[in-house]
């Protein structure tokens, strides 16, 4: 990736000012550089690099932890993201009783640095839910206004998959997909008998050569960063080439703490703090786009305040903040005997599930409204510390000496396992405010959150356990766990865990019940946009970011636009 431009003096003006270079202020970067915008990102993280930094192809021996998780690499010692669930002199508080966890990436490229790289768009009926079952929201713009963005970030960017055209699954312009390995290809077996819908995957890795990036060799290592770029990081995708074209300065370090305004109530540029000196910057632009991932944008937004914009800027609906959602998630693992004493054979593949199921149900006949879909694991990988996760579970395992060292292969690559990820409907329950008796370490107040789950994601949940011990029944397998009761919730996952956060600066055409118009561009101030998952309106059944991806182009192309005939 091309070095990072040293910040440009305080007295310039820039076209644009993009917080955050994740998924979506990368594609921002990428996209309005593209257009000719002389554009400044301000990153709160550090530089990174794939092509040096990736820690791809390291043997477990060659660390003295073996690859264990740190509290700087929760995901694990080799994985590509630095940040966490707990960030040292970053709090944030949950109001009693709730359970919540907030992921925050603090380096270029944000999570696209160790993101699963499944790469779904949105169908028809994701963005029109409340028309089909009166629950939630509409979006103000259809599946027609974004397919044109799919098209080009799936070219751009590459992803693999195969046309199956599904009536809520549309089609991509798809690289070809990789063929199933062993493992998958009995969980193809089981769930074809189940009548459970088994696709290959959708995932943003290069199976082919594109755009000057090589193809994926199959390692296997795709959250460590891949040193041949040949999966998606907005770092080394987006980033590196809007640095090229020499119109991107990229701050690196520096925390936005407020998007500044004049008395017309116009963005005139953002306050940041240099985190490698504790000092207050600002920084000018005309306009301003928060990608700052959704949750840390409404934190932003809640914290402009001034005379004009008491309540926060952009917040005259007071939804700012609110309607904010995640996936629901819960995994089972199972125990496939006639996976057990596999012939050694080439299980090479991407650093990811090749097959998945798209949600396969009728909501309007089952107790709950919306779907999941469901992301497979298992097999062979290279193992490392706390690998197969306690050889005690399996039947007769356990031990010492010869007996352990037989155990372990025998048993070795004999697991499959199942996560459920599906659609949690926007409640009055969950939502952030600021918290005003706690601050990070710059002083800037913090996010308090509240989290409510109802019975429509309860029902789901339980509905993902029974079927993913339905198919582990189905391969002759055993689960490794017990069916979780009602009082555990069936195993759902606590808000924010999965990771998809989403809205808090929800899109819609009525200023009184939305932050952003249709354009993601807030009602309240006609030069400030939000290019992460804050506008998202619904969660859908599928990972977000290839949907914050084309929705970032789009607004890019507005803003470009709009510039372009002096309306901003
Ligand atoms: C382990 C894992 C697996 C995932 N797998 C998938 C998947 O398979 N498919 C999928 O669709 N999604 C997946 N996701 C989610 C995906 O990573 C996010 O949806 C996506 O990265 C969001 O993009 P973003 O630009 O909004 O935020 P981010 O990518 O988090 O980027 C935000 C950036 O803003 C910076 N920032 C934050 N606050 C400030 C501030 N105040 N000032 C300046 N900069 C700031 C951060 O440092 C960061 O670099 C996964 C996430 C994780 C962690
Ligand atoms: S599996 Fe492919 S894309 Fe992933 S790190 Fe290895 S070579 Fe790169």
């Amino acid at each position: 990736m091309t070095e990072p431009r040293a910040p440009s003096p305080q007295s310039r003006v820039y076209d644009v000012c993009i917080v955050g270079s994740g998924a979506g202020g990368g594609m921002a970067a990428y996209a309005l550089t593209k257009a000719g915008a002389d554009v400044v990102v301000l990153e709160a993280g550090e530089p990174w690099d794939n092509a040096k930094d990736s820690a791809m192809l390291t043997w477990p021996y060659e660390s003295p932890r073996r690859g264990r998780s740190t509290k700087e690499r929760p995901f694990g010692e080799f994985d590509a993201c630095i940040g966490g669930w707990e960030i040292p002199g970053e709090p944030y508080t949950r109001a009693p009783g709730t359970e919540f966890a907030w992921w925050r990436a603090r380096m270029v490229g944000g999570r696209t640095n160790h993101w699963g790289r499944i790469s779904l768009r949105f169908g028809p009926y994701d963005f029109k839910r409340k028309s089909r079952d009166g629950l939630g929201d509409d979006w103000p713009i259809s599946y027609d206004d974004v397919a044109p963005y799919y098209d080009q970030i799936d070219r751009l960017i590459g992803v693999f998959g195969s046309k199956e055209s599904l009536a809520n699954e549309p089609n991509g312009v798809f690289l070809p997909p990789p063929l199933p390995r062993c493992h998958e290809l009995l969980v193809k077996q089981a769930a074809d008998r189940l009548h459970v819908t088994c696709i290959p995957a959708r995932l943003s890795i290069l199976t082919r050569p594109l755009n000057g990036r090589a193809a994926c060799h199959y390692c296997g290592q795709c959250n460590r960063g891949c040193k041949v770029n040949a999966n998606f990081t907005a770092t080394n995708v987006l980033i590196a080439p809007a640095l090229a074209t020499g119109k991107l300065t990229l701050v690196t370090n520096a925390m936005a703490r407020e998007v500044l305004v004049d008395t017309g109530g116009r963005a005139t540029g953002v306050a940041y703090i240099d985190k490698t000196t504790g000092t207050d910057r600002r920084v000018r632009a005309k306009v301003v786009v928060l990608a700052a991932s959704a949750l840390e944008t409404a934190r932003l937004l809640l914290n402009s305040t001034s005379s004009r914009f008491p309540n926060g800027l952009a917040n005259s609906s007071g939804t700012v903040g609110k309607y904010i959602t995640d996936t629901t998630g819960t995994d089972v693992g199972g125990f496939i005997p006639k996976m057990m004493d596999h012939v050694p054979h080439n299980h090479d593949g991407v650093g990811g599930m090749h097959l998945y199921m798209p949600w396969w149900l009728d909501n309007a006949k089952l107790d709950f409204p919306r779907g999941y879909h469901i992301e497979v694991w298992g097999g062979t990988q290279v193992p490392s510390y706390g690998f197969m996760g306690g050889i005690h579970r399996y039947p007769s395992g356990g031990g010492y000496g010869k007996q352990l060292k037989d155990d372990y292969r025998r048993y070795y690559g004999a697991t499959i396992g199942f996560s459920g990820r599906g659609e949690m409907i926007p409640n009055d329950g969950s939502y952030c405010e600021i918290d005003s008796r706690t601050v990070d370490r710059w002083g800037i107040p913090v996010l308090r959150f509240h989290w409510k789950w109802t019975d429509h994601e309860y029902k789901q949940v339980k509905h993902m356990q029974e079927t993913f011990r339905a198919l582990i029944a189905e391969m002759g397998g055993q689960v490794l766990s017990p069916m979780p009761t009602a009082e555990q919730g069936y195993g759902i996952a606590a808000g924010g865990v999965i990771i998809h956060e989403l809205g808090g600066a929800r899109m819609g055409d009525d200023p009184k019940s939305s932050v952003t118009n249709r354009w993601c561009q807030t009602h309240d101030c006609k030069n400030l946009f939000v290019a992460d998952g804050g506008p998202f309106v619904s969660q859908a059944d599928k990972n977000p970011t290839w949907t914050i991806l084309a929705l970032s182009m789009r607004t890019s192309e507005y803003i470009a636009d709009q510039m372009k005939k002096g309306a901003l």
